[in-house]
């Protein structure tokens, strides 16, 4: 039988699934098939990496990780809930581009390292890898909500202005972003319909998201028991019904724009 995707590993209890949407990675990196292969292979570890960074914090707040999957657009972990406080939040967000800071700083100098040592080859495959975690740290804390630094901002809003209006903030803000993110890679030269998709898919889930949060707060102050604020009605609907069904998945898109420098750094090194 044809799946979409598959177990790979078990870490901490978390089944960890690769998404066959995984391979167009293979397509999508330039250079010879070994480079493609060992940098599709370094990607793969260093996303898995940052989604068990992640769920590290997450577990030890209390909270369930269901699976770690690995897709084209990026790394997902699927929580049954999420840490409510605004410090665990944080510290849950921030684990993940943590790890990648330092896989990058591993990388970098670690494959200074081979290359001072004439293994050029493998040193500069490492070297690369390096950048990539870094590139995915950057990316991945940009105030894009559900992306880790939309999950910071929505955690600095929270005391502020409530959990479910610091959601909504916070979501607004992440689709503006997705938005930015489309037009520039529509009209960026070469056009990127890779992140283009990937501004879809933060659009989406950050509406998601908002959803799941309004229900859950609606079902925090018990059905009917009044009013709660609907930004988008006047006067307040009815809450809507909490199924309990809705995970939330913490996302982390990988940074596809810098696949070039790769490009660049293979050819520098070949000649
Ligand atoms: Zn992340």
């Amino acid at each position: 039988m044809f799946r979409s995707q598959y177990q790979i590993a078990t870490v901490w209890g978390i089944p960890i699934k690769v998404h066959i949407s995984w391979l167009i990675i293979l397509l999508m990196i330039p250079g010879t098939l070994l480079f493609r292969v060992l940098i599709a292979l370094g990607l793969f570890m260093s996303v898995a990496l940052h989604e068990l960074g992640h769920s590290f914090v997450a577990i030890r707040k209390g909270c369930r990780v269901r699976e770690i999957t690995l897709m084209f657009m990026g790394g997902a972990a699927q929580m049954e809930s999420m840490p409510r406080r605004p410090l665990d939040e944080t510290l849950m967000a921030l684990a993940g581009p943590a790890v990648s800071v330092l896989l990058g700083a591993a990388g970098y100098f670690g494959g200074h390292f081979l290359m001072r040592m004439g293994l050029s080859y493998p040193g500069m495959i490492i070297y690369i890898l390096g950048w990539i975690n870094w590139a995915l740290a950057g990316f991945n804390l940009l105030p894009s909500f559900p992306m880790d630094g939309g999950r910071v901002f929505r955690a600095l809003l929270t005391p502020k202005v409530g959990r479910l209006r610091a959601t909504f903030i916070a979501a607004r803000l992440g689709k503006i972003m997705a938005v930015l993110f489309g037009l520039y890679g529509f009209l960026n030269e070469p056009r990127s319909w890779v992140l283009v998709a990937i501004a879809f898919f933060i659009y989406s889930a950050a509406g998601r998201e908002y959803r799941v949060v309004q229900m859950e707060e609606a079902a925090r102050r018990g059905e009917g028991a009044g009013p709660f604020w609907n930004p988008f009605r006047s006067p307040p609907e009815p809450p809507p019904r909490f199924d309990g069904g809705d995970d939330y998945v913490v996302i982390s898109p990988p940074p596809y724009a810098k696949s070039r420098r790769a490009e660049h750094a293979e050819v520098d090194v070949e000649q």
